[in-house]
């Protein structure tokens, strides 16, 4: 279990440290107003009402004993580079920063921010691909080339042989294949596919997204 500080508990701030939460992690929350405070106090381990401009007041939450700190502070551009500006005199090494706009990660990036994050820009990317890719479920950029992506199959792909899909992508590896709760991780190129059937695969953008054709069309 590991101690967490969120700082701005707006709707992503929020979420964050209620996940942490659940994830059985100690989290402090912080934002300057009240109400926000009062409406997530009974989740977290501790919700405080305090301004994180204020270099004295993060330090005396003892902010410097977190693992990581998470500044959710959005509109106030000023109060959020402020604020990264005292956890860092204050020692903290991992700092997650929410940014609003080009030039607010320009500047964290030149304080040394660890992890910048454009929540809607990333929940903007994922929609468009899960418009484009319905059948991807789930996907993870290993690098901007290069993605894991679980997909589930359908009606076109019922009766298939496993090898007759794949065999348009050799290059993609299949890391798994789960049919309610069996999961096989070496795969029989025989194997006749079922809708609803679960695919994890591996490989660089071109040969996955030629796959791709085959799971709508095939
Ligand atoms: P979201 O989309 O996550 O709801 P947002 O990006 O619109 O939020 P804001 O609502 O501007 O961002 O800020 C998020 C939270 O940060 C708010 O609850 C706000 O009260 C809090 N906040 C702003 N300035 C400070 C500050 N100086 N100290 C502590 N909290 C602050």
């Amino acid at each position: 279990m590991a101690q967490f500080a969120v700082i701005g508990l707006g709707s992503f701030g929020a979420t964050v440290a209620t996940e942490l939460v659940g994830l059985k992690h100690d989290v402090i929350g912080i934002d300057s107003n009240k109400k926000f405070v009062e409406s997530i106090s009974d989740q977290l381990t501790h919700a405080v009402i305090a301004d994180a401009t204020d270099e004295h007041v993060l330090s005396e939450l003892n902010i410097q004993k977190c693992e990581a700190v998470v500044v959710a502070i959005g509109e106030d551009i000023e109060a959020s580079i402020l604020c990264v500006l005292h956890l860092k005199n204050l020692g903290i090494d991992k700092i997650w920063v929410k940014a609003k706009s080009k030039a607010h990660h320009m500047i964290l990036t030149h304080l040394g921010v660890n992890k910048i994050i454009h929540p809607e820009e990333d929940m903007g990317v994922r929609i468009a691909q899960s418009l484009s890719y319905p059948m991807v479920s789930r996907y993870m950029a290993l690098d901007d080339n290069h993605f894991i992506v679980k997909v589930e199959l359908k009606e076109a792909q019922q009766g298939l042989r496993f090898n007759q899909l794949m065999e348009h992508a050799p290059e993609v590896k299949t890391l798994m294949h789960k049919r309610g709760k069996e999961v096989v991780f070496s795969i029989d190129p025989n194997m006749i596919l079922q809708k609803g059937d679960i695919l994890v695969i591996e490989g660089l953008l071109e040969p996955l997204r030629r796959l791709s054709k085959h799971f709508k069309t095939v």
